[in-house]
């Protein structure tokens, strides 16, 4: 019988599932859009029962559309949007209160109180390799049990269960009987500490969080139990578990120190694996837990850095300036001119991230001649994705004292050829885009494949992974270094702080 692994990818946007078969290869998918609530400015929530219906229903669907019956499922992989907070009652299995998701600032000004102390905020950066922050799920459990009534007392009962959206999935699965989470979700809760790869006292008395709403750790590729919700296919093992991001880096083959993958969606992420050293950035970077192969033996780590505007800044060309129709048009657009013509956009929309950490900047458009056309410009934004990727890149290349030759891509922007041969040119390395972009539920997929014994090990895996399309550089060293040189005269001229 012809079997196949099942990736279940619960994002901040969708619920999707897709079928993969031995080869890695799609045999069928389903989404469902999942709604955002905004009961404050500032404010984002999902609603825990659509998380689990939007994703459970999907399960269906894709086994409808890929022609798959349940019995031909050897088992299931999860990953998720990290860091967005769930708490629900053990014993009802009713949730407290809607997820508060990761982009909530709901809890910026907690978290500002209580790491203002610098011993607070060195101690949390040590143990959990992350820059405190809102963004992560420690203050929002916090907020959760001072405001949510009768919270604090049901916890002291041992009556809550708090989880990542990966734990709320597995325990509505499992039809209760699993809490659990893996360990790279884990990493990103702020309660972890990720050298020891434990729960933390000290991190937990810090953020006034009880030990008894924690879920158990577990290896990203292990037993989290079997499907058991009435009405669904029952009996089948889930195997994998991985955050969004450490998912994509396992599902592009970024298996040892030095290989990266980067995510071209509205914004990027760049990770590079760092084998088992914890590498402390020393540039705002964060340091995280990377998904392992079983008999790893022992905890593995990547470096993530992020760009804020990518993809976003396509968008604001189609929908604020409305000089392309499509995101794909920006591609047409620019190479109808040879260069930028000295011309650089800096999307400083939001702030800039690495390396630069300046919260006030905001965007500009440098460079301008009275010839200067809109495909001067549309080449130009292009080209910001990469001199960005480039500097985050050149930052942890650095922090690792480790090159990076290749760099791996998927997202949406990535299937830009004109951007994929500038960031191959700017690197100095060979970008490499898979046949399979679905990186992040095929990370989930090997993970449970993996530890089922549907893909043997590793190398395994590594075969299976078709190249697309390769770009390498072509650049000359000068032109390199002149067109970085511009870029960051660009840069220096929207920060406030110099
Ligand atoms: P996300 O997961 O963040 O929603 P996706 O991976 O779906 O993002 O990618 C969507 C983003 O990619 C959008 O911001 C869009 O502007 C950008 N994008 C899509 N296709 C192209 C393209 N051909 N060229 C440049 N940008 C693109």
């Amino acid at each position: 019988m012809t079997r196949y692994v099942m990736a279940l990818d619960q994002g901040t946007t969708s619920s999707r599932a897709i079928i993969f078969d031995e080869n890695g290869r799609m045999r069928g998918s389903a989404q469902h859009p999942l709604r955002q609530i905004y009961p404050h400015p500032g404010w984002v929530e999902h609603d825990p029962r659509e998380i689990a219906s939007s994703q459970l229903g999907v399960m269906v669907e894709a086994m409808v559309a890929a022609g798959v019956k349940p019995d031909e499922i050897d088992s299931i992989g999860i990953t998720n949007q990290r860091e967005t907070t769930l708490v629900w009652n053990r014993r009802t299995g009713e949730p407290l209160c809607n997820a508060i998701v990761w982009q909530c600032r709901r809890t910026a000004d907690m978290v500002e109180r209580l790491c203002s102390d610098a011993d607070a905020a060195a101690m949390v950066r040590a143990k959990t390799g992350l820059v405190p922050d809102a963004y992560f799920s420690a203050s929002k459990i916090r907020w959760i049990l001072d405001n949510v009534q009768g919270a604090r007392e049901l916890a002291e009962a041992g009556d809550l269960a708090f989880g990542t959206v990966d734990s709320w999935l597995i325990w509505c699965l499992t039809a209760g009987a699993v809490h659990a989470t893996d360990i790279t979700n884990a990493s990103r809760t702020m309660l972890f500490d990720i050298h020891r790869g434990c729960w933390d006292d000290e991190l937990l008395d810090l953020f006034g969080v009880p030990a008894s709403v924690l879920p158990e750790v577990r290896p990203s590729s292990a037993d989290y139990g079997v499907t058991a919700y009435p009405g669904l296919p029952l009996g089948i093992p889930i195997r994998g578990v991985a955050g969004d991001q450490q998912a994509a880096l396992f599902g592009q083959c970024c298996f040892h120190a030095g290989e990266a993958k980067n995510t071209y969606g509205t914004g990027c992420f760049l990770l590079m694996h760092t084998g088992r050293r914890a590498v402390e950035s020393s540039h705002g970077l964060v340091t995280t837990v990377a998904a392992s192969a079983p008999g790893a033996g022992g905890i593995e780590y990547a470096l993530e850095g992020s760009v804020f505007v990518a993809g976003a800044l396509i968008q604001w060309l189609r929908d604020e300036l409305g000089i392309i129709d499509t995101a794909a048009e920006s591609e047409t657009l620019a190479a109808t001119v040879d260069d930028a013509a000295g011309v650089y956009v800096v999307p400083a929309f939001t702030g800039l991230g690495a390396p630069y950490w300046d919260a006030q900047a905001r965007g500009a458009v440098f460079g301008l001649t009275r010839g200067a056309t809109k495909a001067h410009i549309a080449r130009a934004a292009l080209e910001s994705l990469a001199f960005q990727v480039a500097d985050v890149a050149r930052t942890m290349e650095q922090d690792a004292g480790m090159r990076i030759d290749r760099l791996n891509v998927d997202g949406g922007a990535s299937s830009n050829d004109l951007l994929m041969q500038f960031q191959a040119d700017i690197l100095d390395a060979c970008v490499s885009r898979p046949a399979v972009t679905e990186s992040t539920a095929l990370g989930a997929a090997f993970l449970a494949g993996l530890q089922t014994g549907f893909w043997t090990d590793v190398d395994q895996i590594a075969s299976l992974r078709e190249e697309g399309e390769r770009f390498e550089s072509h650049m000359d060293a000068s032109t390199r270094c002149e067109r970085m040189a511009g870029w960051h005269d660009a840069v220096s001229r929207v920060l406030t702080r110099r």
